[in-house]
């Protein structure tokens, strides 16, 4: 008889023998604690300690996240509007300021989901007064299609980039 061939117990259950271990931890676990995943068994512990990784938030933290978006995001917009070319800046400025003031509000609480609340929150606000601003020259004011175009251009480039701004600062 060979000594490797030890018994192990299951780590959550003293009195269960079982031969499956853990393949993250290594934990011996019975089969009634080991979760099937893509990659092998897992024990209760670091499934756990996974989910917590991926999802944090409460449910009203996509409301909170939403919201301070679309506020950060529409002052950004509304200011974008007498500085040209300066959008580029202030769409920086803002995208950060928004990841700022949500992380602090919401605690660092996390999901997958987040990242497209705000980045969708701050392409909607964003895209907002530019459009409404084309909407009054064009249809209103009876200005060119072109000339309202070309009057918004770098507001639109500032809605593009505070959205992917707070997209890739939240991917992970
Ligand atoms: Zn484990
Ligand atoms: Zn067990």
């Amino acid at each position: 008889m060979s000594e490797t061939e030890q018994t192990l117990t299951c780590a959550f259950h003293p009195k269960r023998e079982t031969q499956l271990r853990c393949n993250r931890c290594n934990k011996p676990i019975c089969i009634q604690c080991a979760t099937h995943t893509p990659t092998g068994y897992r024990c209760p512990d670091c499934i756990r300690s996974q989910q917590k990784v991926f999802i944090t938030t409460k449910w009203f933290d996509h409301l909170i996240a939403a919201f301070i978006t679309a506020v950060i995001a529409l002052f950004g917009s509304r200011l974008g509007a007498y500085f040209g070319f300066y959008n580029i800046l202030i769409a920086i400025g803002a995208g950060y300021l928004v990841v700022l003031a949500t992380k602090k509000a919401i605690k660092n609480r996390r999901s997958p989901l987040l990242k497209f609340v705000m980045s969708g929150a701050a392409l909607l606000t964003s895209l907002v007064p530019p459009i409404y601003y084309l909407y009054e020259t064009y249809w209103i004011e009876g200005y060119g299609l072109l000339g309202g175009l070309v009057a918004i251009i770098w507001r639109l480039a500032y809605a593009l980039i505070i959205t992917f701004y707070i997209y890739h600062q939240l991917r992970n």
